[in-house]
């Protein structure tokens, strides 16, 4: 299985990590709530995790609106 890191803004891939075995706890997903873990991890058929995640870029471009970041920090 692999895991894979994808910004929810531009679908861009983040980036791969390949795992034989995964603890939740290794990548600090136990301190995530149910919730926020259904939003952002999802579980494919095949046995990939893929992760919700930003990128750079899309991170750059909220940096210059701070106004929508702090909206979307507050819907997360
Ligand atoms: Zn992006």
């Amino acid at each position: 299985m692999s895991i894979v890191y994808k910004c929810k803004h531009c679908s861009h891939v983040i980036g791969e990590i390949e795992q034989q075995i995964v603890s939740t706890s290794m990548l600090g997903w136990d301190k995530l709530s149910i919730k926020d873990k259904e939003k952002m991890i999802q579980y494919k058929e095949n046995g990939d995790v893929h992760v919700q995640s930003i990128c750079e870029n899309c991170e750059d471009s909220l940096g210059h609106h701070p106004t929508y970041y702090e909206l979307e920090f507050f819907l997360q």
